[in-house]
């Protein structure tokens, strides 16, 4: 029975003598991995449909789990991130955590809708502020969001000057109460502006880089994974 679903391609593989595997992130299966028969030959049609960051709608023949990417029609290959080296690892920081952080077969439309997002404001040379955004949500799916408010949650007090995030509890907190790394306004500030918060531009300067930082090691604590791509990503963007 043939499927189809829109795809964004996570990693690929060589297989066999001129195939690839190719492991996608999908809406409605989570991640699905498929072969993509005779791709190594030259003037290979399906060639794009294997590329990183490749975001197609792709029909699969196939069953028991076993599937064969028969057609792929492109919606977006981000060509553009390659022109940066900071973009590309950027890019390659999200495809890293949407693969650990997804399933096969547990549906994850949210996930891929960030991930697109995100890949498409990096495309169009945004590139720190759309990968803390895109951490900030992929912590909240992965079961951990950040808590970014204006009150210590320990003490109750309004944060002000310097303050420290808690891995543990994912929050912000005070000088005094001091639980946790030292954190910057600026990143307390653009995760309150991701939470929906009103927060002015000027505050959130400087903070989506740090926020990069912050939200790797909080991705990494909590999820054991150690985030190579995207620590190479943050020490790159400065
Ligand atoms: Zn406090």
């Amino acid at each position: 029975m043939d499927v189809k679903a829109d795809g964004l391609v996570l990693r690929s593989t060589d297989y066999g003598e001129n195939d690839k595997m190719v492991t996608l992130l999908t809406a409605e299966h989570g991640k699905l991995s498929a072969a993509v028969k005779g791709v190594r030959k030259a003037g290979a049609k399906l060639r794009f449909a294997c590329q990183p960051f490749c975001f197609a709608e792709y029909v699969f023949a196939g069953r028991c789990g076993r599937f064969t990417v028969t057609q792929a029609s492109l919606h977006n290959g981000f060509y553009d991130i390659r022109n940066s080296v900071e973009a590309y690892y950027a890019a390659a920081g999200i495809l890293e955590v949407a693969d650990a952080l997804a399933r096969e077969e547990l549906p994850a439309p949210t996930l891929l809708v960030c991930a697109v997002e995100a890949l498409e404001a990096i495309d169009g040379g945004v590139v720190a502020p759309a990968l803390a955004r895109f951490l900030f949500e992929a912590a909240s799916l992965a079961g951990y969001p950040v808590t970014a408010e204006e009150l210590c949650p320990v003490c109750g007090r309004k944060i002000a000057g310097r303050r420290y995030f808690d891995m543990a509890s994912g929050s912000f907190n005070c000088a005094d109460c001091a639980v946790g790394v030292p954190a910057s306004p600026s990143t307390h500030a653009l995760l309150r502006k991701f939470s929906g918060k009103s927060v002015p531009d000027e505050e959130t300067e400087g903070g989506a880089v740090r926020a990069v930082r912050l939200l790797r090691t909080y991705l990494s604590y909590q999820t054991d994974c150690p985030f190579e791509t995207l620590a190479q990503s943050a020490d790159l963007l400065g």
